[in-house]
This record gives structure tokens, C-alpha cells and sequence, in this order.
């Protein structure tokens, strides 16, 4: 708990940087600035007041929302907050910078505001003696095209998130805040949320009052075209799909596949034993008409994928572990939290050192779901590895850079394109850590003959205090502790070794011991191909060291990633550069295939014409090891653990 973290930033001007310039006087050049009053930590404590949120969401049109805000319990000392740092994002990406229109009264008197200078997501008030409630009026500009940001309004479906929508006391626990939120949508637009419904009325629905930090936790979908289906009949603690749809033929599901994610509530049961929800929603959109979005939340998750993800099953299976994702996040990451990450409200900053566990296992957790529940095959869950490790086997960033200061990637870039992202790095705590996290599971197999395993460890970690939505946070040390109850080792350095080591060959253990190993042929699995066409990109990256934007992208023959030091880079090709020739004949991607085919028994280069902003050039591409695709073959001198990974629990 870091209650003090903003005090200290706030404070900086203060100490001890302004002593010492105060004590050399003769010193030539600028003097430290005034001190700026701190901003009152969060206390644990209840706010003797409310918040009354009024929201208008009918004009999506316009994609801007009308917020409507008292708040009761205010004094001469209140200043009020904007969310900053955003659970699930990890890290400062509130959406000050779409606010506008601010106008707070008191009894109808207009109150003068300024912003914190340094912390720009806090506004100060010119309050009189005796205030006791203020209203506040603003307009969230929700984006209106994606250059500006991930599109949450269309005409037809719309994606709430109430961190966007409210401005908070500072000094108190987000726990502590109670909210009461009236909401306005289009007239005869559906919608669902985890959040209770305390009255209705046609457009206008109101919510029963809740904690501010289970408001925010609890984002609303609404559209004109939707859909719930139960996954899990019969059940005391429901579970729910709530569909939200560009079209109503996107919402049409095949019974097989609605048993798919029936299965995969069960299968999750299995492995965690346990629940921390009255009950849950994955609010799901199908649209290309707003961001698809894959967000946890306690008791519910954001999951968006294409419009035709139903309607064209078996073209989708790369997104398909989205949902087992988010499912485990209730779990791990939102019950059982990292203790560094948990803050006790938006404006303090978090920690991100444990994300190899919150997203690593997460990550693991959701590819092995998705095998075991049926959304995805046991061959394309084999293949996603395959794919995840080979990536790892070209990627020079291991060089320099440990995987556990990856964990720090959303609040260095929060997903901004990069130049040389395999020298970069980034993110590798999700799909690196998986890995990692596939060589404990096998390992804890082997060593307890097949007795025990990863799935013991999730029962007894995340499976805790079943019904309970108390959040338990966690350490490293809780971590290991936990592993060793399960099967005995010295886990702390087993980790620490794969998290802190730089240049060591890709955690691949998990491999052998599953009874696989990677090799790589000419031609890529049918997952790789269907990937490549959902991603609209050409995976050469085990090849030349390229990946380009598909025909589909409309940027036909454009780099989207060269690998550092790989044949492509050594031939001065960079991200963005544009493939017009290969060998004299006009791009294309099989072109460009059959060239590094034929190239495999000639000695001379594939010569590629390229355009680089108005400049075009010749690379001569000096590579003869012909196409490679990875895959992973049984090798029969281990048990196939892997198999039994993601083999359906009885
Ligand atoms: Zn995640």
C-alpha cells in the first residue's frame, strides 16, 4: 500500500533540492520553485459525503458524453482527482486529455478551479467557508476516429468505462467513495454490466449506490443489437455472454460452439475450485465499428474480437484464448493481486514488478483453458507455443534486456508502435512468462511422477476464500511459498534465473519435459496461416527476419517488424520500408516466398527494390536457409505431459 507515493512526488520542489539552494546564495542560476501544497494522501476511511454521477451517453452521433456530477461532503480543502493510473492498463493512461467543458457551481454559484501544475489530473476549487456540495458538469470526448483513440461509440454499440466519466474527492480509499450513477442510452439500446440495476425507466436506468472502486471495476456494453447466453445453466452464481454486435447475424452461435464456452466455465471451476463473483459477465463486442478491446475486471471482462468471429469460427481460433484470458483474470490479477500493484486509489502510482504472474500465468492459464474447454485444438494450442518460442529464438532483446524488466513496458510505452521491437522488447512478461510458467508446471510433473502439478498450485493460490471479493494480495515470497507446498524446490532461484538472466537460451525446458520439441519445416501450420490472415501480416520472422502488412491491411508489402541483426537488417531494411520488387518481378508475398525457396540452392542473393519514404534502394538479402515455420514434433523420451496439460479435466 503506497499511500505516501504521490505526497512524495507532489513534494519534490520541497526537499532537499531547495535547502541546498538556499545555502549557497552566491551560487549563479535559476532558484528552486515555490513548494506546492500536497495533495492529501489516501486515508482508509469513510467519505462523509457522495457522489451523485448523471450520465448522458445518448449522443453517439457526436461520441460525446454529458456527466453530470454532485458531490456531497466536500470542504474548504477538497480537490478533486481523474483517474490516472487504470487497473488493468498498469499504468498512468486516464483520459484527461478528453475532458473539456468544466463548469462547478455551488447552489448555483460558479466556482472557480485551477489544475495542479504538477499533478495535471487534479483540479483544486476556490471553495467558500460552508460548502458542503458542489455540482460539476463535463463532457467526455470519446474519440472519433482512431487516430485519436480506441473507438468505444459507434452508432450501433457503445463501451462504457466510468474511470472516464467521474471526478473523485483526494483523501480517501476508492472503497470509501460511495457513487450512485443514473445513466442515459439510446432509446431501445440493450445493455449489461456487473453493476446492479436499482430501478428503470425506458432510456434511463438508475444503479444501486456502490463503491466508487467497484463502479470503475464494472464497465457497461450497450447496442442496439444484442444478445445474453447462459454459460452456465442452472447455476446459483450465474455466468453470462453478453453480446453486443455491428449486425444481428454476427450474434448467431452454433450450439457446439456455445458448449465450447460453456465448457470453458466449467473446466475453469476445476482448476480454481472456487469463485469471486455473484456473478459474471463477459461483456463481448463484435465490431470492427469500435476497439476490440480485451480488458479484465473482477466480475466481469471487456473481450472484443472481429464482427464475424461466430459466423466464421474456424478463421478466428488466434483470438479464441481471449475470453479464457479475462476469465483468469478474476482470479489472478483482480481477487488475488500483486501487493506492489494494488493502489488504494487511481492518482497513486503502481508497480508493475509481479505482472509475470498477473498476465504470465494468465496468459498460460488462457491457452491451456482454450485447449481444455474446446475453443481451441489441442494442434492449434501446440502450434500457438510453437510459434511464442520461435519468436523467442530470433529475438535479440534477450541479449540485453531481463524479462522481468519488461514488466515495466506499459508505462514506459503504453503500446505505441516501435522501430525494433525484438530489440526493445515488449511485454514479454505475457508470452515469455507463459513459457516459463509451462517449464514449472512440467517440471513440478516430473518431479512428483505426475502426482501433482501447476493446476494444484491455482486451486490452492487463487482458490482461496471461495465466494469471498475481498482482494488478497500477494509477493514474490508468497509465490515461491505457495510452489514449495506443492512441490518442493528452490523455486526463488528456479525464477529468478529466467526472470533475471539476459542472453540464455528461450525457456524451452517445458517443451522436453511435455514429451515436444520445436523444429521448423517449410510450410506453416494451418494456425500460423489462419493467424497470419486474422493479423493481416506475413510471418518471415524465422526466416529473413521480416514481418509484413498483408493485402488486407491496405499497406500491401510494407515492414511492420525486422528482427535486429537478422539477414533483413543486415540488407538495411527497417520497419515501415516498402518491399516493391523482388528479384525484378512486382511484390508479392508468394513472390517474395518462392525467392527464399529457390534462394536455398543458389549462392546468390534475393535482391528486393525498396522504398523508404521517397527514397527507393536495392537490398540484396544474403540468406539460403529457404522458408522456416516452427512447429512442435512429440519426442518420445518424455511422457507427453503436454498432452495431459491440455487434455479436458475430467
Ligand atoms: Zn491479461
Amino acid at each position: 500500500m503506497r499511500t505516501v507515493a504521490l505526497q512524495i512526488a507532489l513534494c519534490a520542489a520541497l526537499s532537499p533540492f531547495g535547502a541546498a539552494v538556499q545555502a549557497a546564495p552566491e551560487t549563479a542560476g535559476p532558484s528552486a520553485t515555490a513548494p506546492i501544497t500536497p495533495i492529501a494522501a489516501p486515508k482508509d476511511r469513510a467519505y462523509a459525503g457522495e457522489i451523485q454521477l448523471k450520465v448522458d451517453a445518448s449522443d453517439t452521433g457526436r461520441r460525446v458524453v454529458r456527466v453530470h456530477e454532485t458531490l456531497s461532503g466536500v470542504n474548504s480543502d477538497t480537490v478533486l482527482l481523474y483517474p490516472k493510473w487504470l487497473p488493468g492498463t498498469h499504468a498512468p493512461e486516464g483520459t484527461i486529455d478528453r475532458i473539456a467543458g468544466i463548469r462547478i457551481s455551488a447552489n448555483g454559484a460558479p466556482i472557480t478551479w485551477k489544475r495542479d501544475p504538477v499533478e495535471v489530473f487534479a483540479f483544486r476549487l476556490n471553495l467558500k467557508p460552508g460548502t458542503r456540495s458542489i455540482d460539476i458538469d463535463f463532457d467526455y470526448l470519446s474519440p472519433t476516429s482512431p487516430k485519436v483513440g480506441a473507438l468505444e461509440m459507434s452508432r450501433d454499440l457503445m463501451l462504457i468505462e466510468w474511470n472516464e466519466l467521474v471526478l473523485y474527492p483526494a483523501g480517501y480509499f476508492t472503497r470509501q467513495i460511495p457513487v450512485q450513477v443514473q445513466l442515459t442510452l439510446p432509446a431501445d439500446w440493450q445493455f449489461a454490466s456487473a453493476l446492479e440495476t436499482a430501478s428503470a425507466d425506458h432510456a434511463v436506468t438508475n444503479f444501486k449506490r456502490t463503491p466508487l472502486e467497484t463502479l470503475i471495476d464494472s464497465p457497461l456494453y450497450a447496442g442496439r443489437y444484442a444478445s445474453k447466453l447462459d454459460l452456465d445453466p442452472g447455476a446459483a452464481v450465474p455466468v453470462h455472454m453478453d453480446l453486443f454486435a455491428d449486425r444481428p447475424e454476427f450474434l448467431v452461435m452454433k450450439p457446439e460452439h456455445l458448449e465450447a464456452y460453456r465448457s470453458l466455465v466449467r473446466q475453469a471451476y476445476k482448476l480454481y475450485g472456487s469463485h469471486h463473483y455473484s456473478h459474471y459477465d463477459f461483456l463481448y463486442s463484435l465490431s470492427d465499428q469500435i476497439q476490440q478491446n480485451g480488458l479484465e475486471h473482477h466480475q466481469s471482462s471487456e473481450d472484443g474480437t472481429d464482427p464475424e468471429s461466430f459466423t466464421k469460427w474456424d478463421k478466428e481460433a488466434f483470438a479464441r484464448d481471449l475470453l479464457p484470458h479475462e476469465f483468469t483474470h478474476s482470479w489472478n490479477g483482480k481477487f488475488r493481486r500483486p501487493a506492489d500493484l494494488w493502489t488504494p486509489n487511481y492518482n497513486v502510482p503502481m508497480q508493475d514488478s509481479l505482472l509475470w504472474v498477473y498476465e504470465g500465468q494468465t496468459e498460460y492459464w488462457g491457452q491451456v483453458l482454450a485447449a481444455r474447454s474446446g475453443l481451441r485444438t489441442r494442434q492449434q494450442a501446440l502450434d500457438q507455443l510453437a510459434i511464442t518460442a520461435a519468436h523467442y529464438e530470433v529475438q535479440k532483446g534477450r541479449q540485453w534486456r531481463p524479462l522481468q524488466d519488461t514488466t515495466n513496458d506499459e508505462i514506459i510505452n503504453p503500446r505505441r508502435p516501435q522501430s525494433w521491437l525484438d530489440w526493445q522488447r515488449f511485454e514479454d512478461y505475457y508470452s515469455e512468462a507463459a513459457l516459463v510458467w509451462l517449464d514449472v508446471d512440467t517440471w513440478i510433473r516430473e518431479h512428483s511422477k505426475g502426482a501433482r502439478s501447476l493446476d494444484d498450485f491455482a486451486h490452492a493460490f487463487f482458490g482461496i476464500n471461495d465466494g469471498s471479493f475481498a482482494v488478497v494480495t500477494y509477493t514474490f515470497d508468497d509465490i515461491v511459498k505457495a510452489l514449495n507446498a506443492v512441490e518442493p524446490n528452490d523455486w526463488s532461484a528456479f525464477l529468478r534465473q529466467r526472470l533475471d538472466g539476459i542472453g540464455k537460451p528461450v525457456p524451452e525446458d517445458g517443451f522436453h519435459r511435455g514429451g515436444y520439441k520445436l523444429v521448423y519445416t517449410d510450410t506453416p501450420s494451418d494456425y500460423q496461416s489462419i493467424t497470419e490472415d486474422q493479423r493481416k501480416r506475413i510471418d518471415l520472422l524465422n526466416s529473413i527476419g521480416i514481418e509484413i502488412d498483408g493485402k488486407e491491411s491496405g499497406k500491401d508489402g510494407t515492414l511492420s517488424q525486422v528482427i535486429w541483426d537478422s539477414p533483413a537488417f543486415k540488407a538495411k531494411l527497417t520497419e515501415g520500408a516498402q518491399i516493391l520488387a523482388i528479384n525484378g518481378i512486382a511484390y508479392d508475398a508468394d513472390v517474395l516466398k518462392d525467392a527464399i525457396r529457390a534462394a536455398h540452392s543458389r549462392p546468390d542473393p534475393i535482391q528486393l527494390i525498396v522504398k523508404i519514404g521517397d527514397r527507393y534502394m536495392v537490398a540484396n538479402l544474403d540468406y539460403h536457409d529457404g522458408l522456416r515455420y516452427p512447429h512442435l514434433e512429440r519426442d518420445t523420451a518424455e511422457p507427453a505431459r503436454l498432452d495431459q496439460i491440455l487434455a479436458a479435466r475430467p
